[in-house]
């Protein structure tokens, strides 16, 4: 650059030749392809390009000059990409196109190709630049990113697959449970109910869903228990277990339900729901009360000719003459011991049926507690020698209870306790004051009980597996003595462990619940 003449540089030929070099070299060093093609001459060949588009290509130089740029896309003719090219060269338009262009090996890679044309002073198209950078790792991670989104849609769809068969198929199981289920929300309002709830309670979905569940019908469900029970199942998590409804209900009439309330979560959907299965059970509680008035029935019949039979046997004991041979006096004794032993076991099956019909009577007087343990374990010590039955702890003094029931309850523990522990010897029956309450236990070292049979044992008629071959017994002992505790308001429990022995404790409170005598 020499000087300034009339705003514009002059240059000398030297220094043409010698910036021409420097540009050329410039060009060189950038790391752009650069090729510039000649739009005068036939084909609009190459005449030019840079190191950079060597190195892109693979291509040298002298291998390049005079081609057309379509070399490098070889057989790849289809793109779209190219119409493109041809439009803005034919318009004269800078264009810009990402295009699959081919290295002289053959290998494929994306180039972002700028094309800018250069006029002359009339305007005509004389040349072209392109101006190219491979972006074949863009393109590639473009499409690997493509592709995961391809991989991930698919997951999606697979996975909505999969929770529509798992919703169909937790539907399809929700329908066809022989329980009529209910799905409430956090206020009770009815959000969906199974169809044999509404095949149950012919009922339509209309006048079930989105209405309280203590609206529904003529008020069936409107129990103040159940609402008080309902009301802890979410915050608590407490279910409720089996709660009895006996109800004239719309349409169907008098009916037992048996209703069970758990809370329901599903994270992410909701939680705060419950579900309420609930169990027709009028045909079941109609069979329970029929055999509960057999038993009533059996045990009274059975009672009274073998009440008749006692007094035969007194009268023959009366009338004995006194000759008789004592072969005969000890079948009479044997006879009258096995009548008692029957009539014991009706007596309880009579307990049984007073029990459930709810005619079980607690008549309290005072009496002498210590001597009614003592008398009770010397009946039972007198029968079983194999055992010795100590009593320990603290006297009690006299109790206002019914003592006839209590020699009941204390007679079958000890009797249970000697009974399941043919192994052991010793047998204690402990006395105590605990707070207001008398406490009495009854100890052996026996067969112990599973903690799956100490939850059943106070049921009627539960008898824990292994011993029912072994044992006599009907097993409604216990239930018995569980109501007689439970009227005189105290509670009888039993801690055990499998081999190790029992522990059946009861407490009877010594200051009086008010109004009960
Ligand atoms: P029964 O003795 O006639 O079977 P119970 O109601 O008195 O009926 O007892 C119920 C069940 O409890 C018994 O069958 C037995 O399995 C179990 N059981 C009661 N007492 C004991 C005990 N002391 N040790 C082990 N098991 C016992």
């Amino acid at each position: 650059m020499d000087s300034l003449k009339d705003g514009h540089f002059t240059f000398s030929r030297d220094t043409v030749e010698q910036d021409f070099t420097l540009l050329t070299a410039a060009l060189d060093a950038s790391i752009t392809g650069i090729i510039i093609t000649d739009n005068r001459l036939t084909d609009n060949p190459i005449i030019y390009c840079n190191s950079a588009f060597e190195k892109m290509t693979g291509y040298d130089r002298k291998e390049i000059i005079g081609h057309n740029c379509r070399l490098l896309q070889r057989e790849d003719r289809t793109q779209k990409e190219r119409q493109q090219l041809r439009e803005g060269i034919d318009q004269g338009k800078p264009v810009m196109v990402e295009i699959r262009n081919y290295t002289k090996t053959g290998t494929l890679f994306w180039n972002e190709l700028y094309v800018s044309p250069i006029k002359d002073a009339s305007g005509k198209v004389t040349h072209f630049i392109g101006i190219q950078h491979d972006v074949t790792r863009r393109k590639q991670a473009e499409a690997e990113l493509e592709n995961e989104r391809q991989l991930m849609e698919q997951r999606i769809e697979e996975r909505t697959q999969s929770l529509k068969l798992g919703q169909e198929y937790v539907e399809s199981i929700v329908q066809t449970v022989r329980e009529s289920l209910i799905v409430l929300d956090n206020n009770y309002k009815v959000l969906s109910v199974n169809d044999h709830f509404l095949r149950t309670f012919k009922v339509n979905k209309e006048e079930t869903e989105n209405k309280l569940l203590f609206d529904l019908g003529n008020g069936q469900w409107n129990i103040p228990r159940l609402k008080e029970l309902l009301e802890k199942v979410l915050p608590t998590n407490n279910p409720v277990v089996d709660f009895q409804v006996e109800h004239d209900f719309p349409y169907i009439g008098h009916k037992v339900m048996l209703l069970n309330a758990h809370r329901i979560e599903y994270s992410g959907e909701y939680k705060d729901r419950i579900l309420i299965a609930i169990e027709d059970i009028t045909d079941r509680s109609e069979i329970e009360k029929r055999k509960d008035d057999f038993l009533t029935v059996a045990s009274h019949e059975l009672k009274t000719p073998l009440t008749t039979i006692k007094g035969y046997v007194q009268m023959m004991n009366r009338f004995m003459p006194e000759e008789t041979d004592e072969k005969f006096k000890d079948i009479l004794a044997k006879t009258a011991q096995f009548i008692d032993r029957l009539s014991n076991l009706i007596t309880e099956l009579l307990d049984v049926s007073r029990i459930q019909t709810g005619k079980m009577a607690i008549h309290r007087e005072m009496f002498d507690f210590d001597q009614m343990i003592a008398e009770t374990v010397e009946g039972i010590q007198a029968a079983s020698k194999s055992h010795q039955i100590i009593i320990k702890g603290e006297p009690i003094g006299s109790y206002n209870g019914d003592e006839s029931h209590l020699i009941q309850v204390v007679n079958n523990l000890v009797s249970n306790a000697v009974k399941y522990s043919p192994e052991s010897k010793i047998v204690e029956v402990h006395k105590a004051f605990v707070s207001d309450y008398i406490k009495l236990s009854v100890i052996d070292n026996g067969m112990g009980i599973s903690a799956e049979d100490q939850q059943k044992i106070f049921e009627r008629f539960y008898r824990a597996g292994d011993i029912q071959t072994k044992f006599p017994g009907m097993g409604v002992g216990l239930y018995i003595c569980d109501q007689i505790i439970k009227q005189h308001g105290g509670t009888l429990w039993v801690e055990s462990e499998k081999g190790k022995g029992s522990n059946f404790s009861f407490t009877l409170p010594t200051k009086e619940a008010p109004g009960k005598k």
